[in-house]
């Protein structure tokens, strides 16, 4: 499969979509409207924490900024019924797609150097990738119910390799390099780049880059540019918003994670020709965690169909 099937498809059948319903009205995304759905697909999985104080706030999200997935229909549905297909803390459709999305076992693999290096066994993936101190480990970690797993792609040696973990014997998460070492000379940001790039493009069994953001910071230059490059190279991409839990802090301009979220979105806004997916997660709370597996589980299911 190539890299680009995916948004393609769903470039189009979202502009279908969109001429059966008004995009101009809001969909009210409260808390209690959509918890059953996806619970209920993940039914061995841990509870979330109820972090209910801080994820209380509505987020309201205008049709046209959904992330509608290929061979989804959401032309039959009300405003109500519609909320209750999309995952908590994102813009995230669910689609007929999405089962199987629970881990039961995670294992190390290997860490390349190159892409050609990279397992040859053809399952799928999904890369984490995020600037150094985003809360990748710690995601991953969280992803896995394992709490050391991501250590092993901080060992040294690895810290710049690709690293495969094989999820239930027919996926794998991937750990990718972290970019905007502050202390990092150029140079050695600069082969970061050529060697995550090579993998993006030429890494066929990739379903999508998962992109981390940490959204208790108003949006970096750093961030915006690999938004930015993902988006021109047709890269699929879904944005992790990480620390959701942290609550803000007047002397960081007083801005929500909520707040900084909107802003990076309107920021990298045309860079793309439709909103890509973007969750909410915290690794303190759980809150995402669920939600990640269950998108990862319907782009992948779709990807094994096609
Ligand atoms: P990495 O460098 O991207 O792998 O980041 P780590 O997972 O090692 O996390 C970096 C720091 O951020 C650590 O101090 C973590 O405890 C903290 N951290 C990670 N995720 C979260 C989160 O969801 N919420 C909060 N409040 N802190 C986090």
């Amino acid at each position: 499969m190539i890299l680009t099937k995916l948004p393609r498809f769903h470039l189009s059948l979202a502009s279908s979509h969109f001429n059966f319903i008004n995009p101009n009205r809001p969909v009210q995304l409260a808390r209690t409207l959509f918890s059953l759905a996806p619970k209920s697909n993940l039914a061995t999985v841990e509870p979330i924490s109820d972090s209910s104080t801080l994820e209380d706030a509505p987020v309201e999200i205008p049709l046209d900024k959904l992330f509608i997935p290929p061979e989804t229909d959401i032309s039959g549905e009300d405003s109500s019924t519609l909320a209750a297909r999309i995952l908590k803390g994102s813009n995230i459709v669910l689609s007929k797609y999405a089962r199987d999305a629970q881990v039961v076992q995670a294992d190390y693999v290997k860490s390349s150097v190159r892409t050609e290096d990279c397992p040859g066994d053809g399952l799928p993936e999904f890369a984490l990738v995020g600037r150094s101190n985003v809360g990748k480990s710690s995601l991953l970690n969280s992803l896995v119910k394992r709490k050391r797993l991501a250590l092993t792609s901080k060992k040294p040696g690895k810290t710049q390799c690709i690293n495969h973990f094989r999820i239930n014997d027919n996926w794998y998460l991937v750990d990718l390099p972290g970019y905007g070492f502050a202390s990092a000379p150029h140079e050695l940001k600069l082969d970061w780049n050529k060697f995550t790039k090579d993998y993006f493009l030429n890494r066929s069994t990739l379903v999508s880059v998962f992109l981390l953001i940490d959204a208790s910071l108003p949006p970096k230059q750093i961030d915006l540019d690999y938004a930015n490059w993902l988006g021109q190279n047709q890269v699929p991409m879904t944005m992790v918003f990480t620390k959701c839990d942290k609550r803000k802090k007047k002397k960081n301009g007083g801005k929500r994670p909520e707040e900084n979220i909107k802003e990076f979105q309107d920021l990298i806004q045309g860079f793309f020709e439709t909103t890509p997916p973007w969750i909410m997660t915290s690794s303190v709370t759980n809150q995402g965690r669920d939600e990640i597996l269950l998108h990862m589980a319907q782009l992948r299911n779709y990807w094994l169909k096609h």
